[in-house]
């Protein structure tokens, strides 16, 4: 490229800072609209309405142990055993005065008694029970409401529904449940010497990682992934299919040929199709990453080595996607880390240090993954974190403290780290 044509495309996209176009996506990216699904379905999705409960919980005064029902104020030595109630069968019998009612756990409390003896602190003889201790009225019940009171709040819109939720939901017959939409995201890879997986290697190509890397961290994020497959490097073949890509899709991700080549062709086409908000960010990797909307539609250029297209999706898109979903925290958790080694910034760019977090003693001690080239995938795995390293000349020292973004589980080391 010439230099009047360089200095062209970077006017047109000046660099920004990462927190500027992080917000700049935010502002154009909605939150998709709600459907109802059955319970079963509904594990993994994001509630789109605050749900109140429909009854209380135990919706009966309930036994907590297996033992006799009693007056907790009733003198009696001894008393007469009425019935049994085991839980499901609400039994017909009024406790009185030197009466008892053997009852199981879960079993609602049968009418007269207000409080339940505990099985091992009684004994029972020829259908009479003698107390061993002193009861007090309350004693091994639950009241009406103890776990959740009708009408209460339990569970808020922009919740995640995993296990204790769809519990809930279940014990308090909330069967048909409100969710958001989940954002389709087609996956567009390009490139001339890209071939699919399981194709022989030709003499200078290479194999697409890209497409079934991004189609697995758009389902990890919550999205409808879709496959558009791989376009050479013509502009034209491009074009075909982001378009069907917009067409069937809430969101488009292409990768590579983003940048300021002879052969990239994606913002140009971007710019044909809708309106491109920025083609720059100061970060390291993904410089090129490029932002873009076609009427409702998202449209991230996601640069072509893998390990900047799976970090860009990490710190850009994977927060749109969480959005569109209604989740109320974007955000992957931000913490301070301590290094283990020295680090060599950036001179001019943020740079996502590919890291192992572990947490020791009182602290979390980070460790890099080796060699950071935006191309070396093994750099990716195994990796629990992102370590945000300021751009600067100076290297930082071992013991230094920097932000990390948490992306997976932190192990704890109680020995001394190797
Ligand atoms: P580009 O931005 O198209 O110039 O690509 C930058 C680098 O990433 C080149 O080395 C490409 O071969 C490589 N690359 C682009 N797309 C993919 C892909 N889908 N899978 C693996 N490597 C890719
Ligand atoms: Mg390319």
């Amino acid at each position: 490229m010439r230099p009047a044509e360089i200095a062209a495309y970077e006017e047109r996209y000046p660099l920004l800072d990462g927190e500027t176009a992080l917000q700049i996506i935010l502002a154009h990216t909605p939150v998709l609209a709600s459907e109802t699904v059955p319970l079963a379905a509904a594990a993994g999705r994001v509630l789109a309405t605050d749900l109140q409960a429909p009854l209380s919980l135990p919706p009966f005064p309930q036994a907590v142990v297996d033992g006799y029902a009693v007056i907790a104020a009733d003198p009696s030595p001894r008393r007469r055993l009425l019935a049994e109630v085991p839980a499901g069968h609400p039994g017909a019998v009024t406790v009185t005065p030197g009466t008892a009612v053997r009852i199981m756990t879960g079993a609602p409390l049968p009418p007269g008694a207000d409080a339940v003896v505990m099985v091992e602190h009684t004994s029972e003889e020829d259908g009479w029970v003698v107390l061993h201790r002193p009861v007090r009225p309350g004693d091994n019940i639950h009241p009406v409401g103890l776990d959740v009171q009708a009408g209460e709040t339990v569970l808020r819109r922009g919740t995640l529904l995993g296990a204790p939720e769809i519990g809930l939901l279940a014990t308090l017959g909330i069967t048909q449940v409100p969710v958001y939409r989940q954002p389709v995201v087609a996956v567009l890879s390009t490139g001339d010497e890209l071939v699919p997986a399981e194709a022989p290697l030709r003499p200078g190509a290479i194999r697409d990682s890209n497409q079934p890397a991004l189609l697995v961290a758009v389902r990890e994020a919550g999205g409808l992934p879709l496959a558009l497959g791989i376009a050479r490097d013509r502009a034209a073949e491009q074009e075909a299919l982001i378009r069907q890509g917009l067409e069937r899709a809430d969101v488009v991700l292409t990768s590579g040929g983003v940048s300021v080549g002879g052969r990239d062709f994606i913002k140009p086409i971007l710019e044909r199709l809708g309106r491109v908000h920025f083609g720059r960010v100061a970060i390291k990797p993904g410089k090129p990453l490029t932002f873009a909307t076609v009427g409702d539609r998202l449209v991230f250029g996601l640069p072509g080595n893998p390990v900047s297209s799976l970090v860009t999706f990490e710190v850009f898109v994977r927060p749109a996607l969480r959005r569109l979903q209604g989740f109320r925290h974007l955000h992957r958790p931000e913490v301070m880390v301590y290094l283990e080694h020295p680090v060599q910034p950036s001179r001019d760019r943020l740079e996502f240090q590919r890291a192992v977090v572990r947490w020791h003693g009182d602290r979390f001690l980070a460790r890099t993954t080796g060699l950071q080239a935006s191309s070396r995938l093994l750099s990716l795995v195994g990796a629990n974190a992102l370590l945000k390293i300021t751009a600067g000349p100076a290297v930082l020292p071992a013991g230094s403290a920097v932000p990390a973004l948490l992306l997976g589980p932190v192990e704890t080391f109680a020995a001394e780290p190797r």
